[in-house]
């Protein structure tokens, strides 16, 4: 299952989907034309596309889309696992705890990091 976002994130590009134009080059390559005649090439085997969007994200970009729903799949099942409920409920299983500062005992040896802002 996807995250919430996710999914209107995708719902959002799938919904652009209609004004493209696509051609089926092969089982899994794609051209894909804009609206300004230019297009892209996807690749749903390799999970490429030439705007590189897709390769970038791992969250299927609109070429990446129409191609999907030419070949009667599901877009939802292009998207990379990060963007799934499941990972992200792995990640926080079992390494973030809780704690009260106010019960720490400060021993003026173990310090709080040195927090440096990062440009940009
Ligand atoms: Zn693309």
């Amino acid at each position: 299952m996807l995250l919430s976002s996710t999914t209107q994130q995708l719902q959002s590009i799938i919904n652009k989907c209609h004004s493209r134009i696509v051609y089926q080059v092969n089982e899994s390559v794609f051209e894909v034309k804009n609206n300004n005649s230019n297009f892209h090439i996807v690749n749903l085997t390799l999970l490429t596309c030439t705007c590189k969007q897709f390769q970038e994200y791992r969250l299927p970009c609109v070429h990446t889309c129409v191609a999907i729903l030419k070949a009667c799949k599901q877009p939802s099942q292009f998207v990379h696992s990060t963007y799934h409920i499941t990972t992200l409920q792995n990640v926080y299983k079992e390494s973030v705890q809780l704690v009260d500062i106010k019960t720490c005992f400060f021993d003026n040896k173990t310090l709080l990091p040195v927090m440096i802002k990062q440009a940009g």
